[in-house]
């Protein structure tokens, strides 16, 4: 072994080399949440129950994309439109509670698939936001149905 071997002079400038390349390159990682990446556009996200034209819930509560969700994390409880109701909902039955639990879901999108409504999509720009309590990753309505358009 040389002197300079021996006072680790070369591996030392070489580590050294390395670490100030690294400072001219792109970096790697970002400073999230203030800077986000691009989403590609087949991501599939937060879930959306969609309204008609008129603001008319278009979800039935027909029940497919529970029976299609293979992680069954849909559950939804059936209830009849009233005559006063008409605005409210598109058809004479609707889901008076529809929940998804984000906990079980794997964003497979076969809800998206599976209803005949187009009333459930998987946003490609919206996601479940981390927390540390179990119950806010099950959404309800108040957290899945389109807000209402004000004209
Ligand atoms: S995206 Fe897939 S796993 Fe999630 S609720 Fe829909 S069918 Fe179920
Ligand atoms: S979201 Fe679609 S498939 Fe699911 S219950 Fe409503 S209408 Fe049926």
């Amino acid at each position: 072994m040389t002197f300079m071997e021996r006072i680790y002079l070369p591996a030392v400038l070489k580590g050294m080399a390395i670490t100030l390349s690294h400072l001219f390159k792109k970096k790697a990682t970002i400073q999230y949440p203030e800077q986000k990446r691009p989403m590609s556009e087949v991501f599939r996200g937060l879930h959306i129950l969609k309204r008609d034209d008129q603001g008319a819930e278009r979800c039935t509560a027909c029940g497919l994309c529970a029976l299609a969700c293979p992680a069954e994390a849909i559950t939804m409880t059936a209830a009849e439109r009233k005559p006063e109701e008409k605005k409210l909902y598109r058809e004479e039955k609707y889901a008076s509670v529809y929940e998804i639990n984000m906990l079980r879901c794997i964003f497979c999108g076969l809800c998206e698939e599976a209803c005949p409504k187009a009333a459930i999509f998987l946003q490609n720009d919206v996601m479940a936001p981390a927390s540390f309590e179990r119950e806010d990753f099950i959404y309800g309505k108040d957290r899945l149905v389109e807000p209402l358009k004000l004209n």
